[in-house]
């Protein structure tokens, strides 16, 4: 099916693509990669009556390294993450962008437009809540910068106000002996996981858990960070005792919904399982290891 009718605006700065927004009213949204808007409006699902096209805004692209932070233009593509350098100092980022459908959605879809669009199976709001990211958003007020547990605050919801865009993605660089890992779970490439598991840890030692976050993907209305699972490795070995209380809280912490990729209960198993394979990888990579890892696929 066609797209209802809209207006297309193509805008040439961040303050101009602000106030279209507020000229334009609710019924205005903006565009970035298209890959989850353009199927809306052909399924009907969305009838913006115009859109606001940011591709051609200089800068939104750029990756930078800034006072110990990455910094990721909101136009940021998918592909562009997954050939990055950051990429290689900071693996969890391109499990997660090398793994996202196929060559084509990572080729357009970028990392602002699936902040914003806060799909509860998207991967970037499971793997970027496992480090500390903040979302940059302008508005006719000026700047702000919000947390990223701030930032989604519900399925498809975000803390954006209809006149704010997404400007930057801002991620700390993991301290030393550190390392993270995005898995997730699929039934084929061009469909989103059925779950997944995103971990960064940090180690004090060889063996000894310092600190550690785990975040659980499509198994709730948001990207769910199981901060009891987290508390039964900080401060711990990394033996299979307390691996196995941490994967059982992350089970636990799921709150899964069964459909057409699976049944709650296997979901539940599913991401438990994700969890415990993504711990070993962090550990083995925060010990400098180099380990390929990313999205799995059924059957394979
Ligand atoms: C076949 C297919 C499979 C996919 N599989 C996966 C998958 O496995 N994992 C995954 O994570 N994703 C998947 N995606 C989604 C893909 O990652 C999209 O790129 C992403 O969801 C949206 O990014 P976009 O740039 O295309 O945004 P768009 O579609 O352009 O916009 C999405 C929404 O965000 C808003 N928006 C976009 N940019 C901004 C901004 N800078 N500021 C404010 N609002 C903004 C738009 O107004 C719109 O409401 C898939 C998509 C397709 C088509």
């Amino acid at each position: 099916m066609y797209a209802a009718p809209f207006s297309y605006f193509r805008a040439a700065s961040l303050q101009e693509a602000v106030k279209l927004l507020q000229e334009l009213g609710e019924d205005a949204r903006v565009i970035a990669g298209g890959q989850s808007l353009i199927p809306l409006m052909k399924m009907r699902m969305a009838r913006p009556a115009a859109l606001i096209d940011i591709n051609f805004i200089p800068g939104l692209g750029d990756i930078h390294n800034s006072k110990g932070e990455l910094r990721f233009g909101a136009l940021v593509r998918h592909a562009d993450l997954e050939h990055s350098a950051a990429g290689v100092t900071v693996p969890i980022l391109h499990d997660c962008a090398a793994g996202i459908a196929d060559v084509q959605v990572r080729n357009q879809g970028t990392i602002g437009g699936s902040l914003a669009e806060a799909d509860p199976s998207g991967d970037w709001g499971t793997a970027l809540l496992a480090l500390d990211t903040s979302v940059v958003c302008l508005g006719p007020e000026g700047e702000r910068t919000v947390p990223l547990e701030e930032f989604i605050k519900d399925a498809y919801t975000t803390a954006l106000t209809h006149e704010e865009i997404v400007t930057e993605v801002r991620v700390k660089a993991p301290p030393k002996g550190s390392g993270g890992a995005h898995l997730a779970f699929k039934r084929s490439a061009p469909v989103y996981p059925t779950a997944s598991a995103s971990v960064q840890l940090t180690l004090a030692d060889h063996n000894t858990c310092k600190d550690a976050r785990i975040v659980l993907g499509c198994v709730g209305l948001t990207a769910i960070r199981a901060k009891e699972a987290e508390a039964g490795l900080r401060g711990k070995p990394l033996d299979e005792k307390n691996i196995r209380t941490a994967v059982d809280a992350a089970r636990a912490a799921a709150d899964p919904q069964s459909d057409m990729r699976g049944s709650a209960d296997y979901k539940r198993v599913l991401v438990g399982a994700l969890v415990k394979r993504a711990i070993g990888i962090a550990a083995r990579r925060a010990r400098g290891e180099s380990v390929d890892a990313g999205h799995e696929y059924a059957g394979r």
